[in-house]
Formats: C-alpha cells, sequence, structure tokens
C-alpha cells in the first residue's frame, strides 16, 4: 500500500524559526523586484484581497505564498486520481452579513435569482443523506444521538435549543462576527457556561464538544461559551431535529476537492502574480515603501520586492515575527492567540466503505461517537453516477494543543493506524479495501476562540495592512474572505 504525507510542508514553515528574520544573512545582496502591492501568504485571505484589487481595476500587485500551491489551509489534493480536500471542506450557503461572499458566489455562476429568490447551484449543495452517527453499535441519521436516548436528554436538548434561539433572535451572531461584543459570554468556557445552565447530559455534551471540535479545533471545555453558542446561533439554530429549534438547516456547499475548489477559482485570474515558494521573512516600512524580502525556496535566494503597500495575510504568529519593528497592537493579538493542530488522512479505498450492521447510508459527513478523530466526508458524495467504484474518504482529526510536537513527529502511518483504528468497527472492511493514503499535518492550523480572544479589527496604514482570519478569533472561510477583501478594497486604485 503507498502513503505519505502531503500538502504543507513543515520544513518550509520553519524556515523563520532556521533563519531569523533581522539577521538574515544575505540580507543587503538581494536582487529588488518593484510592484505596487505585495500581498503576503496566499490563503482565503490573501486570495480575496487579490480579488478586490482587481475588481478595483489595479493589477500591479503579486502574492507571495511559502508553498507552491495558492490556497493555504483551503488546498486539494488528488489521491488515486480522486480529487479530495487536504484541509477545508465546506461552506454553508452564506447568511446576510457575508455580502461579499455572496457576490463571489454568483460571480462564480454558483448563486443566482430565479424567480426573486436565491438559489444555488444543486450540484454543489451537499446530497442526501447529509450526515450520519455510529452511534450504539449502528449508524442513525444526522449527528445529534437521538435513537435510544432518555427522555432526560431531549428535554437536555430542547433547553439548549431554546437558549439559542434566543440569542439568535437578537441578531448579534453573524458570520462574519461583525463588532458585536459579547463580553460575558467571551470571559468563560463553554463547559463553564453549560454547567451554570445545568446543561449536565452526557450525549448533549459529547455533542457540543464535537463540533466546537470540529470547528475550532479545540473542544467545550477550552473554547469560550461565545463560540460555542456562536456555531448554533449564527447558522441554523440547534439542529433541528431537536424539538425546541425552529432552525431549517440551511445548505451547504462542497466540492469533491472541498473548498480547494473555491481556492483554485480565487487563484485562476492571477496567473504569473502568485509567485509560489517563496517564504517571506520579513516586511519593513522603507522611508518610499516597503520592503518585502522572500527567501526562493527553490534556488536558496532572498530576493527584496519593493512595493508601495503590504498586504499581511499571514498568520498573526508569523506576522509578529516578520513585521519589523511589530506594531504593539500585533505584538499583543500574536501573544493572545492560541492554535489547534489538525491532521487530515485521505484513505483511498478499492470500493465504497462497508457497514457493519444495518442503518442509515453512508452520507456525507460520517462521524462516530466517542471517537478521537472527527469523523470523515466522501470525495466523491457528489457523483451522479450511481456505480459503485472507488472513493477517498477524507478522516479529520484535531488532536489538541499538547499533541503538536507529536503531530510533525510521528510518521504517516501513525495518523493511517489511528484512523484506521477508528474506522475499523463501523467498516470491517476497511484495512483489506484501503489502497493508498496521503495525510496533511497542520501545526498551527487554526486559531482557537478561547475565553479573552475576542476579535480584533486590525489598524492599517499608508504601508501595510492585515488580513487573516486569526484576526476574527476563530477560523471559517467567511472571515478570511471577508477580511482579505475590505484589506485589498481599501486601496486606492490610483498609483
Ligand atoms: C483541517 C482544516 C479543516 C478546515 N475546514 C474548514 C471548512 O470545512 N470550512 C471552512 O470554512 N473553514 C475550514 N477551515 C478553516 C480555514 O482555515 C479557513 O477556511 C481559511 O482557509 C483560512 O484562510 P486564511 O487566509 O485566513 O489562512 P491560511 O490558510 O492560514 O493562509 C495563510 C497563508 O500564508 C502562507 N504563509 C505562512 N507563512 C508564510 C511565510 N512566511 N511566507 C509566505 N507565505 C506564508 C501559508 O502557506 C498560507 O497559504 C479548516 C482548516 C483546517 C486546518
Amino acid at each position: 500500500m503507498q502513503g505519505g504525507f502531503a500538502g504543507a510542508s513543515a520544513d518550509r514553515g520553519h524556515l523563520l524559526r532556521a533563519a531569523p528574520a533581522p539577521t538574515f544573512p544575505q540580507r543587503g545582496r538581494e536582487p529588488v523586484r518593484r510592484t505596487r502591492i505585495v500581498i503576503a501568504g496566499a490563503g482565503i485571505a490573501g486570495l480575496a484581497a487579490a480579488r478586490a484589487l482587481r475588481l478595483r481595476g489595479i493589477d500591479d500587485f503579486v502574492v507571495l505564498d511559502l508553498e507552491d500551491q495558492p490556497g493555504g489551509n483551503s488546498r486539494a489534493t488528488e489521491v488515486g486520481g480522486i480529487a479530495c480536500p487536504l484541509g477545508a471542506h465546506y461552506l454553508p450557503v452564506p447568511g446576510d452579513a457575508a455580502h461579499d461572499v455572496q457576490d463571489l458566489l454568483e460571480e462564480l455562476g454558483l448563486r443566482r435569482r430565479v424567480a426573486g429568490r436565491w438559489t444555488y447551484d444543486e450540484r454543489h449543495l451537499v446530497h442526501s443523506p447529509q450526515e450520519r452517527l455510529y452511534f450504539d453499535g449502528h449508524w442513525q441519521d444526522g449527528l445529534l444521538p437521538l435513537e435510544g436516548v432518555r427522555a432526560s436528554t431531549l428535554a437536555q436538548y430542547r433547553r439548549f435549543a431554546q437558549a439559542v434561539e434566543a440569542l439568535r433572535q437578537t441578531g448579534t451572531f453573524t458570520i462574519p462576527r461583525g463588532t458585536n461584543v459579547h463580553a460575558a459570554l467571551d470571559a468563560l468556557t463553554f463547559s463553564a457556561w453549560l454547567g451554570q445552565q445545568g446543561l449536565d447530559d452526557a450525549h448533549l455534551r459529547w455533542f457540543l464538544d464535537y463540533c466546537c471540535r470540529d470547528d475550532y479545533g479545540m473542544g467545550i471545555a477550552t473554547v469560550s461559551a461565545w463560540a460555542g453558542l456562536h456555531y448554533f446561533a449564527a447558522r441554523h439554530g440547534f439542529l433541528p431535529e431537536a424539538e425546541g429549534s425552529d432552525g431549517e438547516r440551511e445548505g451547504t456547499l462542497t466540492w469533491p476537492e472541498g473548498n480547494g475548489w473555491l481556492a483554485r477559482a480565487l487563484a485562476a485570474p492571477l496567473e504569473q502574480r502568485f509567485v509560489r515558494g517563496r517564504a517571506v521573512l520579513r516586511i519593513e516600512e522603507t522611508r518610499d515603501g516597503v520592503a518585502v524580502d522572500a527567501l526562493d525556496v527553490a534556488t536558496q535566494q532572498v530576493e527584496r520586492w519593493q512595493a508601495s503597500h503590504c498586504i499581511v495575510a499571514l498568520p498573526v504568529f508569523v506576522a509578529a515575527r516578520v513585521v519589523a519593528e511589530a506594531p504593539d497592537f500585533l505584538k499583543q493579538r500574536a501573544q493572545r492567540m492560541r492554535y489547534a493542530p489538525w491532521v487530515v488522512v485521505n484513505l483511498h479505498l478499492r470500493e465504497p466503505p462497508r457497514d457493519s450492521g444495518h442503518g442509515a447510508q453512508l452520507a456525507w459527513d460520517n462521524v462516530v461517537y466517542g471517537g478521537a478523530g472527527l469523523g470523515y466526508v466522501v470525495a466523491t458524495h457528489q457523483r451522479l453516477d450511481p456505480r459503485p467504484g472507488p472513493t477517498v474518504l477524507s478522516w479529520y482529526i484535531a488532536p489538541g494543543e499538547a499533541a503538536r510536537i507529536e503531530v510533525l513527529a510521528k510518521p504517516w502511518q501513525h495518523w493511517r493506524d489511528a484512523a484506521l483504528k477508528e474506522l475499523s468497527g463501523p467498516h470491517p472492511d476497511i484495512v483489506h479495501n484501503l489502497s493508498q493514503v496521503q495525510v496533511a499535518r497542520y501545526g498551527h492550523a487554526m486559531a482557537v476562540p478561547v475565553p479573552g480572544a475576542g476579535n480584533a479589527r486590525p489598524p492599517s496604514s499608508q504601508r501595510l495592512s492585515f488580513a487573516h482570519s486569526d484576526w476574527a478569533g476563530y477560523s471559517v472561510f467567511e472571515e478570511a474572505f471577508t477580511m482579505g477583501h475590505a484589506a485589498g478594497r481599501a486601496l486606492s486604485p490610483r498609483a
């Protein structure tokens, strides 16, 4: 069986550690290139900034990224000829606050107005069945444990749904999150808040913990009550399966390669303005502009980009390291950040996995109750061809901050085995059915919305502006995109 690591390279990521920016040995001997605007980082925020520049008629810019493929955490790959995600895999149909995302989806032909109503391209809305849970030895529909649970559990579901609904009605829980401050909810952990409400049911707590690990990389004992509630109050409410919620599930957009589809669409117009394999080492405001030093990882040469403005679309901990004489707001934000590591295991199977026992059929998102992982999505779920064939399961795990070293140190087989351990109960054939494995590791995958993290709107200067989902305090496409777009839109079309 073939296997190995794919995706973001830890060696490239650690170039900064090896060569601290201010004392980089080759400084002063770099070839100089000129452009009007440098965007540092080609994640969703950087790509959104590039789109905003394009829409403003500005094309004198470059986007530099450490990796060879744009997209950051939203990159894609292929295993055994089947496209699959390396990281982010879905985008909920955007709500009213996500204007820029709505606009993008219109540009890409995914959203249009039909008979006075907004509709989304059915080919990319997740087909039914959407989700299922391996609970108590068999698969049930939906992710909330429902089958066979006690009346007292259902009563707690109902109470939680009501609490969420009350918050939803305030209209202050939105994505992107805006400037609303929920100081009281941001001051304590979600687990402490649940305790205060007397919500102690084991199934409810498992479900909420799962949702937080899935969205934020850490569970209810770590994330703030704001984050735990925002997950529901900013979207569909508590799941409609639970009585007491009037929330209807909105659609979810996905692609075989996950949000890699969106990243590719955003990067396509860039052509040679996307400069791959450049580790930004230093960003320095100068008398007449800004100088960006980047290491070409292929040639190991440092090159200097001279520009009049730089949009720093890098994770905050990287930005604090590379921006010379980092401003206080940046240093303070970096000190407050906590990051969750993630691992994504793409398992190529010769045929769809066989289920143990009866129950709900294979869904797009499949989760094992009580599992260490976060379940898997099926890359071929959106295919219209009903004939069973090879597929890829993308299995996710957020092993916690304490496991960061382990995430880098363990061989790929460790993560394959972790996936197989979790999935061989529900799918007894999986080991024999497996033909290839690709593992993607992220040491600092996403900002964890811990109590007190809040969000920040970084000020921009004539020379520098900042855009990255880290500033929102949690990591989703809508936050990264909206922030990047705002940074690009703020620049004047005049040279
Ligand atoms: C495993 C995983 C699953 C996820 N699933 C979802 C999902 O399903 N839906 C969703 O909405 N969100 C998901 N997310 C969140 C995801 O992080 C955001 O959707 C979004 O992609 C973040 O974009 P960004 O631009 O803010 O950051 P990033 O993706 O972090 O982009 C930063 C970019 O900067 C580059 N960079 C870093 N250092 C340097 C340097 N020194 N020089 C040059 N370049 C550098 C990086 O290579 C990267 O391209 C997931 C994240 C992970 C890790």
